[in-house]
């Protein structure tokens, strides 16, 4: 006992002074939990619709016009706003009553998710049976991606420019995809004696494709042509069609409820579509707010932000300068710089929860928890916080409160150990522009992996951290 205290103040010292995570589910009232398990569905439903980035931002312009938003290419009037680049991201405005040169709102979610592309020339037979070549995209742990139904979704620009999309996997009736992986039997020298990184090779990724031939003996790669015929007869395909495409093989299959209790989602792409899906609802729900809010969906980010559709791409600068034309203030280079500079910034995006089976490469004071919130993450980068934007002390004070003082629950995390690995978002890159930026998103089990799992109760937290932050802040 410390001197001088009883019991009583000795608790009443612990409940003042000490930090308390809560769980979310301790503190909904039955209305919340109702809510909570109501978004839950909407967000299911978008996962299923929006498995690339390019359907994703398909969804998005379809909700956006829906609840008012107009093309800034096509319309100057109104206070709602969106423009796509490229097919790939999209971002959507809502005009706030206070000038752009005091700065934005801005909430950034990435669109795109690990996956495996197919290669530009990627038909070929081996041993009688026909493939499609891939090479992975993000951060995968290969060999989850074998003996599983797979879906194929992408975009496909043919001989005569025409352009046609392309979804087989998904609907009950519809042929899935898939890769064969070696029986244990034999796979002892091949794989299990391998290190794991190592036991599954990139070029061994190959999707299985078909395996009936046409014409006979004579006829040269006469399973490879069957393909050929089949694909030439129901999509006007030739082989050199598929050089101009972006195909992507995703894991077939619907978002699912986990558990008894229905409490979590498994479904792929949660990476970060359920950040992006919290974004879409906290803008569309948001009228008249005091600062511009400003939603991104942003391609690329799982292969480092580069490319014409990723987050260091100029587009958030254009669609700004447009805003500016809209509003009627003057948007010179000056005043464009000022905005970005006074605006405020979450990089809504994923952290890997506390796993239960692997406890020790987490720290457990700073980990994430399934089911304590929305997580807000002061820095990425790996090795010394090297590569990583680390938000600002005063900035973090300013989103505690107001997530705080608008019952929003929230945790902090860390992804990992100090020297256990690590990783980054699009928040460094936003924050070129010296603007306040800082992770805030949900927190996945299995994270990318093909069934990433989340907390409904998380899921809409993040949701109402979003709306606060845009309406409130
Ligand atoms: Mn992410
Ligand atoms: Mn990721």
């Amino acid at each position: 006992m410390a001197e001088g205290l009883n019991k009583k103040e000795l608790e009443d010292l612990k409940n003042r002074l000490v930090r308390k995570p809560r769980l979310v589910w301790d503190t909904l009232s039955k209305a919340e939990k109702e809510a909570v398990f109501e978004f839950a569905e909407g967000y299911k439903a978008f996962l299923d619709r929006a498995k690339t980035e390019r359907e994703a931002v398909q969804v998005i312009e379809e909700v956006a016009q829906k609840e008012g938003f107009k093309n800034i290419k096509k319309e100057e009037t109104g206070r709602k706003f969106y423009r796509i680049n490229k097919n790939k991201s999209i971002a959507l405005a809502v005009l706030g009553e206070k000038p752009l040169i005091q700065g934005l709102n801005i909430i950034a979610a990435h669109i795109d998710s690990p996956r495996l592309d197919l290669k530009q020339n990627p038909l070929y037979e081996e041993v009688d049976l026909v493939f499609f070549k891939t090479h992975y995209y993000g951060g995968v742990k290969k060999y989850q991606w074998l003996a599983r139904p797979l879906a194929i979704h992408g975009r496909i620009v043919k001989k005569d420019g025409s352009e046609l999309d392309i979804c087989i996997g998904e609907s009950e009736d519809d042929p899935v995809f898939t890769i064969a992986d070696l029986l244990p039997h034999l796979a002892r020298k091949v794989q299990a004696d391998k290190k794991m990184s190592e036991a599954i090779e990139g070029e061994k990724l190959n999707i299985l494709v078909g395996s009936m031939p046409i014409g006979d003996d004579e006829t040269k790669e006469r399973f490879k042509l069957g393909v050929l015929k089949y694909l030439n007869e129901v999509y006007g395909l030739v082989e050199e069609d598929l050089f101009s495409a972006e195909i992507e093989v995703v894991p077939a299959g619907k978002a699912r409820d986990i558990g008894w209790d229905r409490s979590l989602i498994g479904a792929y792409g949660q990476d970060d579509r359920v950040c992006a899906y919290a974004t879409l609802r906290a803008i569309c729900e948001l009228e008249r707010p005091g600062r511009t809010a400003l939603a991104l969906f942003i391609d690329k980010e799982e292969i480092g932000s580069d490319g014409s559709t990723g987050i260091k791409s100029r587009f958030t600068d254009s669609f700004l300068s447009e805003l500016f034309e809209v509003k009627g203030e003057k948007g010179d280079e000056r005043s464009l710089r000022d905005c970005l500079l006074s605006s405020m910034a979450l990089s809504a995006d994923v952290n890997g929860a506390l796993d239960p089976d692997y406890q020790e490469v987490h720290e457990k004071r700073n980990a994430a928890r399934i089911g304590y919130g929305v997580c807000i993450t002061k820095f990425t980068g790996s090795g010394g916080k090297y590569g990583s934007n680390d938000a600002n002390a005063e900035y973090l004070g300013l989103i505690r409160n107001l997530f705080n003082s608008h019952n929003v629950i929230w945790q902090a995390g860390e992804l990992g150990k100090v020297d256990e690995g690590g990783g980054g978002t699009i928040a460094k890159f936003l924050a070129i522009y010296g603007m306040e930026i800082l992770d805030c998103g949900t927190a996945l089990l299995s994270m990318h992996s093909p069934f990433e799992i989340a907390s409904k109760a998380d899921i809409y937290m993040t949701y109402r951290g979003y709306k606060v932050f845009f309406k409130n802040l």
